[in-house]
């Protein structure tokens, strides 16, 4: 299947991006734990090559633990600083104002050499579309966050969050569209970050059996009770049969099948699936 993105609404998001990044120093970029490189955008680069920068892996929850510390480990080694997280939880939160002071160490020293104190990182979440952003601003703020409201001059019509003394965050995040390849493109829908009206549910669950083959063919046996079949169709109709699927005329029903399995998939019933490998 070719999975196609459409970023129509991306121009304007990408303008407003590109206007608040002036506003400040950190960008936060969120991506998805289990496919680190693909909820990511090329772009940020050239947009924050003046900024300090910080990843979180998001949704750890539903990514291996195995790998989450190893793209940990790939990110510093490209001299980011990264951290796992789960927005809903709130796990791996309280690490991230230690990890924004080490990310703007080199901004504080040079504002503690010029005297100025008590001037705030200012930092933006970024990232694509479902990743997190909301929940995690959410979460970071917490309740004990204030809006500090608009700036008058510099920042009109921004609101910030004032999360501590030390970091101001601005409380609408930047956007960013996911990469254009065909894999990353099926990543993605894999992981729901794409429109599910353009899919095709039974071939996006037959790319997710492939994925799924290599990654960890015993947990698809296990929850659905079936042994693997000579193709991925046949495998998927086998998993139909053990889940009742059938339509009216006692046919296979194939697409509730793939509905059921990749929804399983997106929800983490699979077990914690890393999709991605540094
Ligand atoms: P946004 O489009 O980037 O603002 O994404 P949202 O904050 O709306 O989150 C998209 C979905 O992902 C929601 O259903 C969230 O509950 C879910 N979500 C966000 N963070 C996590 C996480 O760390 N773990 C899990 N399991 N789900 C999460």
């Amino acid at each position: 299947m070719n999975y196609q993105w459409y970023p129509g609404h991306m121009t304007k998001a990408k303008r407003m991006m590109q206007e608040n990044i002036k506003l400040i120093d950190l960008i936060i970029e969120l991506v998805d734990a289990r496919i680190p490189l693909s909820s990511r955008n090329p772009d940020i680069d050239e947009m924050g090559k003046n900024k300090f920068r910080m990843v979180l892996l998001n949704k750890s929850d539903l990514a291996d633990p195995v790998w989450n510390k190893k793209w940990m480990d790939w990110f510093e080694s490209q001299g980011i600083h990264a951290l796992e997280i789960n927005s809903k939880t709130g796990a791996g939160i309280r690490s991230i104002n230690g990890l924004v002071q080490e990310a703007c160490r080199e901004k504080l020293e040079r504002d503690r050499k010029r005297g100025i104190v008590n001037r705030p990182v200012r930092a933006m979440v970024a990232g694509i579309p479902n990743v997190g952003k909301s929940t995690f601003i959410n979460s970071f703020a917490g309740k004990a966050c204030t809006k500090t409201g608009n700036k008058p001059g510099v920042t009109r019509g921004k609101q910030w969050i004032r999360l501590n003394k030390d970091l101001e965050l601005l409380d609408t995040p930047g956007i960013l569209w996911p990469k254009q390849e065909t894999g990353a493109g099926m990543r993605l829908a894999l992981i729901g970050s794409m429109n599910d009206e353009v899919i095709i549910p039974e071939e996006l669950a037959c790319d997710l059996l492939s994925c799924l083959k290599e990654l960890c063919p015993k947990a698809v046996e296990e929850r659905y009770g079936i042994l693997w079949q000579e193709t991925l169709p046949l495998t998927l109709e086998e998993i139909a049969r053990s889940r009742g699927c059938f339509t009216k005329g006692e046919s296979l029903d194939l697409k509730k099948a793939s509905g059921l399995l990749t929804d399983d998939f997106r929800k983490g019933k699979l077990g914690r699936i890393t999709l991605e490998r540094p």
